[in-house]
């Protein structure tokens, strides 16, 4: 009997060829419930992550992950790169988030939320649809001579790959520089900010080797996640899944329907899958979970009268006859982690965030000229209004960040503040060779006063004087 010529080798991947060279895919597109779903779920991710960049909280954007500063913006609360601890809290949780989805839902993340997937799926696969056409006329594009058809085609496909990749990619970079200022920027010759114009088109050439070239190959290959993932799950978990006890044995060339299970094996499912496997072999790593199989085999089972779901979203389990845990010692495990984790970050968090402090200038004048002995020096004086709102510490310690040549003056260090309201009043002595053109920024650091010093926030102060 002649073998199906979509039937994948048994041992190389359906992306890879005897030589190792690698077998572009044309995953056929498919209709369905899973599919229309996964639409409007990508649709509302992708307006996020366009969104977001735009919407200011307490008259900062909303996240604004600032590197150069060291100052981090997530919804409203703010913080410096001294809180390293809660980074820590914030990734393990992530991971053990992520391996609590995992154990329950399987491979979710990829199929529904992993960047790698949305963004191809729903932007540079439907480029390429559009201007290619369905899988058949790609693949018969990619294999004809270049002739005039395939040079306008393939030169308006990459022109729009690349304006969405610029796109994408500047609204990236807009997470770490600001949206608005990022605007600003780009409105300037890109020598003004050269290290970021570099940065940014990096992105973008990145973006778009990823998204419009490599594709499934990161999910195959590079993906750590991808890796580990199968250490995650065990048969509690839900997966996309082939029911072989209704499938088998599938149909073989010639048989009548009563010979033969519900797969009537027209591998409609391994052509609509983006790499190129076949869930018929059981879980894989290269499955992402994208749902496409079940759509495309929906599709087979309503065309010859068999009820859906012969490949479905479902447990090991569950194909055994048996009844999946709604929650096994795994989920259990990760689930206290997280609690433990997530107890950790808030409390971390609202030490920090129950402190807040105004910064202003405290006289009418700008600075002072003083003398001591011979020595001619300037001093700014500024104002904190304190808002307190925890038990934590009943005073604070003043610090200048690297500025030795700037003299700290205060009333008391550590300085007493109460729940609710409190004023201080600071000053900064400093020689007029410390500024240039007349002014400086420096950063007062604001400590808990005693233990680890742990710094609770960072002010931002523009010192000034005579212009020389
Ligand atoms: S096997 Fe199905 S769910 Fe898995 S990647 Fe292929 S099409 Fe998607
Ligand atoms: S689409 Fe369904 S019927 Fe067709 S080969 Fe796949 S599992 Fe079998």
């Amino acid at each position: 009997m002649g073998k199906n010529p979509s039937e994948l080798h048994d041992e190389r991947l359906a992306t890879t060829d005897s030589a190792g060279h690698r077998v572009y895919l044309y995953p056929e597109d498919v209709k369905g419930k899973w599919r229309t779903r996964r639409n409007y779920f990508y649709n509302f991710l992708i307006a996020i992550y366009l969104i977001l960049p735009w919407i200011n909280i307490g008259g900062k954007q909303s996240i604004l992950l600032d590197i150069a500063k060291r100052e981090f913006t997530i919804f409203g609360a703010t913080f410096y790169g001294h809180d390293a601890p809660l980074l820590i809290f914030f990734f393990l949780g992530f991971v053990f988030l992520i391996g609590f989805i995992t154990s329950i839902w399987g491979r979710i993340w990829c199929g529904w939320a992993c960047p790698q997937t949305v963004f191809i799926d729903a932007i540079y696969s439907r480029i390429e649809k559009l201007i290619e056409g369905p899988a058949r006329k790609r693949k018969k594009l990619d294999q004809a001579p270049w002739n005039f058809e395939k040079v306008w085609k393939k030169t308006l496909k990459w022109t729009l790959f690349i304006l969405a990749s610029m796109h994408i990619a500047h609204s990236f970079i807009g997470y770490f520089v600001g949206a608005r200022e990022l605007i600003d920027i780009t409105l300037h010759s890109p020598s003004e900010n050269m290290p970021l114009f570099v940065t940014t088109w990096i992105t973008v050439l990145i973006i778009l080797f990823d998204f419009a070239w490599f594709k499934e190959q990161f999910c195959l290959i590079a993906c750590p996640y991808g890796r580990f993932q199968a250490v995650m799950m065990d048969e509690n978990s839900v997966n996309v899944i082939y029911d072989y006890t209704r499938g088998e044995p599938r149909r073989e060339k010639g048989q009548k329907k009563s010979e033969h299970a519900d797969c009537i094996d027209c591998f409609a499912c391994v052509k609509a899958c983006p790499t190129g496997i076949d869930i018929r072999r059981g879980s894989q790593l290269e499955c992402i979970a994208c749902t496409n199989c079940i759509d495309a085999c929906d599709d087979i089972m309503n065309h010859i009268g068999k009820p859906e779901g012969l490949i479905r979203y479902d447990t090991e389990l569950a194909l055994e006859g048996k009844k999946a845990k709604k929650f096994s010692v795994r989920n259990i495990v990760y689930l206290i982690s997280l609690a433990i984790l997530l107890i950790g970050f808030i409390s971390q968090v609202r030490s920090v965030n129950d402190l807040d402090v105004v910064l202003l200038r405290g006289s009418k004048t700008p600075f002072k000229m003083v003398y001591k002995g011979n020595q001619k020096l300037v001093v700014n004086h500024f104002k904190l209004d304190f808002d307190y709102q925890g038990n934590e510490f009943s005073s604070v310690y003043f610090k200048i960040k690297s500025a030795r040549d700037i003299k700290l003056v205060t009333p008391r260090n550590p300085y007493p503040i109460r729940k609710g309201m409190t004023k201080a009043n600071v000053f900064f002595r400093f020689s007029p060779n410390s500024l240039s053109k007349g002014s400086r920024v420096i950063y007062l650091q604001i400590l808990k006063p005693n233990g680890d010093k742990r710094i609770i926030k960072e002010l931002e102060v523009r010192l000034v004087g005579p212009i020389k």
